[in-house]
């Protein structure tokens, strides 16, 4: 999971609201950030580390002209260096450069292809690169005559070209050099890609795409709905606005962006992801009055700080005090973004403290927003029982997570997740919890498409049922992604 930013104004400097935008997508990624801007040039500042540490006066000084795309990094697959930060660009046709978010399944098939085929070099080990590489070679080599085609219908050809030989998922942003800013979504949507636009006193538009809308109001954009899924848009450098939606297929955007991802005050697909959070609280406790009828907690506490949502209407609706329990330090970042395990585990202690006398001598139900190794939820609870709590139950608002995700969010192998093999039972005994419960599968999804006048075919849900819309994932690949991530681990340590 990444955070991506577009921007182009007919004749404002986009620089400064491009960084407003990143600090606003920052907790979508913490590991890298780049900003690329052109006038007559390419201009580009990447680093690593958080948007505030990579950026400052004299560096965003270089970053001229009125249109430019920005990214923050959360590594799925690729190291952790600069090299593997974006955006990333090619000088052939026109120069091209793009950032995107999500991750592709057949990355190492398309790598060989364009080395071997085309004849380009890729030079880092993000997807990116080879999306890059794919469409600026068909924008290049045209399958059939250009005589006639205006440069969106060629740019609609490359993108086809990207559908056609790309699986996975992937919003892209990009920029043609002196032609304009080009946007697209693979076709199931997986990722999420919002629009939205600034109306100038002069009568101009300025246009943003970004993976939220969290930037929105502070930028004076108003939202104006999302890239649709397989959609194609090109906006030229004096405004002049295309867009084609190229391919129709089932709409699939990720569930776990409404569990956990994005940002309490995004809509994502027509759905506000706070409601969500709170129908999915609502529907856990329909569940606890059903299934546990005689185990009223004494106080319910949210696993700071997705799961607050959840936890406030979980609490109202089976009428206990929500207590804020845990306290969380605001300075340290989440848990389930910092790569490698020791890291993890340490974490949990540094940055979250409980507070004994919301805990001693109650029972305690603590709410999360998901358990995905088991580890850090472990944490919390023996964290909690040293504080004194007689009896602790704990519900996921997310249903069990057993397979990994191979379209941009790190949940690398099947073994690492505490429910691919484990029975309930066995993670509660894991856990050290009286009651485990989590959400079920259908409550998860009413609670996303309950309200809203989205367009959802069916979430993306394959990390917890096993269905991969790419239809291209199996045990081999299971199995090679785990080969990667190892490979990639040991270089890290
Ligand atoms: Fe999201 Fe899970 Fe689908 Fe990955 S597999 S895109 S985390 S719902």
């Amino acid at each position: 999971m990444c955070g991506v930013v577009g921007m182009i104004s007919t004749h404002k400097p986009v620089a400064g609201d491009l960084y407003e935008s990143l600090i606003h997508l920052q907790h979508r990624g913490q590991d890298a950030a780049g900003i690329m801007t052109y006038n007559e040039r390419f201009h580009i500042k990447k680093g690593t580390g958080l948007i505030r540490d990579i950026f400052d006066e004299q560096n965003m000084a270089r970053l001229l002209g009125n249109i430019g795309i920005g990214h923050t990094r959360y590594p799925t697959v690729g190291g952790f260096s600069i090299e593997e930060a974006q955006p990333v660009m090619t000088h052939v046709p026109y120069g091209i450069a793009m950032a995107h978010n999500g991750n592709l399944v057949n990355y190492a098939d398309l790598v060989k292809e364009v080395s071997e085929l085309e004849r380009r070099h890729v030079n880092s080990s993000v997807d990116i690169e080879v999306i890059l590489h794919i469409f600026a070679h068909a924008l290049d080599h045209p399958s059939t005559s250009i005589d006639g085609l205006s440069l969106f219908d060629q740019i609609c050809q490359a993108t086809e070209t990207v559908f056609n030989r790309v699986s996975g998922a992937y919003s892209v942003v990009g920029m043609i050099m002196k032609r304009g800013m080009v946007v697209f979504r693979d076709p199931n949507g997986i990722r999420p890609l919002v629009k939205g636009e600034r109306k100038n006193k002069d009568g101009t538009t300025d246009y943003i795409f970004a993976s939220e809308t969290t930037m929105f109001y502070v930028l004076g954009y108003e939202p104006t709905g999302n890239v649709a899924p397989g959609e194609v848009i090109f906006i030229e450098e004096d405004g002049t606005y295309h867009s084609r939606i190229l391919r129709t297929e089932q709409f699939t955007p990720c569930i776990f962006e409404y569990v956990y991802f994005s940002r309490p005050d995004s809509m994502q697909n027509e759905v506000s992801i706070y409601r969500s959070r709170l129908r999915m609280g609502q529907n856990l406790a329909q569940r606890w009055k059903e299934n546990h009828p005689d185990s009223t907690p004494d106080i319910v506490i949210p696993a700071p700080s997705t799961a607050n949502t959840a936890a406030l209407s979980f609490a109202h609706e089976i009428g206990v005090r929500y207590s804020e329990g845990l306290y969380k330090n605001p300075f340290i970042g989440r848990t389930f973004i910092m790569p490698g395990q020791e890291d993890r585990k340490k974490s949990v202690r540094y940055k979250l403290v409980p507070q004994e006398f919301e805990i001693r001598n109650k029972d305690v139900l603590i709410v999360d927003d998901s358990i995905v190794r088991g580890n850090t939820s472990r944490e919390i609870v023996r964290m909690v029982r040293e504080f004194g709590a007689r009896k602790v139950y704990f519900i996921s608002a997310c249903p069990p997570v057993k397979f990994p995700c191979f379209y941009g969010v790190d949940m690398p192998t099947k073994s690492e997740l505490a429910a691919s093999s484990r029975s309930l039972e066995e993670i509660r005994d894991y856990m050290g919890v009286d009651i485990l419960m989590y959400q079920e599968i259908d409550d998860l999804v009413e609670a996303v498409t309950r309200v809203g006048d989205h367009n959802i075919d069916r979430p993306c849900m394959a990390c917890l049922d096993g269905r991969y819309i790419t239809g291209d994932v199996d045990e081999g690949k299971m199995q090679s992604l785990k080969n990667q991530r190892t490979i990639e681990r040991a270089r890290l340590t």
